[in-house]
């Protein structure tokens, strides 16, 4: 079966699904608080669901990853987990969650194959948490970490997407945290996306700002890893034992020439690149009867339609959509 290579050459090996628009938190840069997620008929259900990421495994995508909204909230998640990874070609399956229902589903998603896991977790002081996520109980989500710990899925990655004025006092804290777990952390640029850009922006954080911490409080301690390691992120490690960091920082250094993803919405629509409008519905053509080989068609068509690169330092960026709706 023919591979997915978009019009510049970039073979597309990892899809990232979010599994629903809905989530328990109201993040300040990406949900805002009167949002809600779209009615149940619209979303892919489990089969569905398989459907597709068979046929995307089987033109050679590797690697796949369930985020949302939050994909906890999913009841089917574990049977839709297991059915994934179940499927010839599915290589990867990974997780990004915000951990609060974690603790009760950590050893069920281990046993359905689900063994790397992105936790995001922006600070460490249970009111500061709390006021970015809307409300969010930290000590809920610090069980859900041990829940996953113990349950073995490994490697745990911490996400902690830095704000100035807001958490950039907690940089070096988190890495502690981090080390003392055996988890590796990744610090997030905000990005300009959905009705939440123009607060994320005011509290954007460049990388270098980012780096210029790391370095003031590690000093020689901090060593660059080999480039390309992380996919997007630029990574480090704390010591010659420490934990693995990395810096993603998809405004101020764009990685568009070695981007390797699409979306896929809950709803069905691919989305071809975060910062871009472009998509497909593939639900519509699967309700409507399109065979495999059609849907394949229709897949390799759009990947060809992927833009070279993300618009989001354009003077007018368009509203992009949400990231709630995106999976990140
Ligand atoms: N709810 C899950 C979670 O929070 O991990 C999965 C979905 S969430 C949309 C995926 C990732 O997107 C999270 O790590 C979150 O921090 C990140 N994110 C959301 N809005 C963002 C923004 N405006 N800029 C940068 N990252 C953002
Ligand atoms: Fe929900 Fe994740 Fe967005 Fe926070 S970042 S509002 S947890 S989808």
């Amino acid at each position: 079966m023919q591979t997915l290579t978009d019009s510049f050459g970039r073979r597309i090996t990892y899809l990232r699904l979010s599994l629903t628009d809905h989530c328990n938190l109201r993040c300040r840069y990406c949900m805002p608080e009167d949002a809600h997620g779209s009615g149940r008929a619209r979303r892919l259900s489990l089969e569905e669901t398989a459907r597709l990421v068979g046929l995307f495994a089987r033109m050679g995508v590797e690697r796949f990853r369930l985020t949302g909204g939050e994909p906890l909230l999913r009841k089917d998640l574990v049977p839709l987990a297991a059915a994934l990874t179940s499927l010839p070609g599915v290589r990867d399956l990974s997780l990004s969650t915000n951990a609060l229902l974690l603790e009760q589903s950590a050893a069920a998603l281990a046993a359905a194959g689900v063994g790397r896991l992105n936790i995001s977790l922006d600070s460490l002081q249970p009111e500061r948490f709390a006021d970015i996520t809307g409300g969010g109980d930290l000590a809920a989500v610090l069980r859900g970490i041990e829940a996953a710990r113990a349950a073995g899925m490994t490697p745990i990655k911490l996400n902690m997407v830095a704000l100035n004025g807001i958490n950039d006092d907690e940089i070096t804290a988190m890495a502690e945290f981090a080390q003392a777990r055996g988890l590796e952390l990744r610090y997030i640029e905000t990005m300009p996306v959905g009705g939440q850009g123009e607060w994320s922006m005011r509290h954007h954080l460049p990388a270098e700002q980012i780096m210029v911490r790391l370095k003031e409080h590690y000093g020689t301690d901090l060593l660059p890893q080999h480039e390309g390691a992380g996919g997007p992120a630029r990574m480090y490690r704390i010591g010659a034992h420490g934990p693995r960091i990395g810096v993603i920082s998809a405004v101020s250094r764009h990685f568009c020439a070695s981007c390797n993803r699409v979306r896929l919405t809950a709803a069905g629509d691919l989305v071809l690149c975060l910062g871009n409008e472009n998509s497909v519905s593939l639900r519509e053509p699967m309700r409507a009867g399109m065979d495999d080989e059609a849907l394949c068609d229709l897949i390799r068509a759009a990947i060809l339609r992927k833009p070279e690169r993300h618009d989001f330092n354009a003077p007018q960026v368009a509203p992009l959509r949400p990231m709630y709706a995106l999976g990140g």
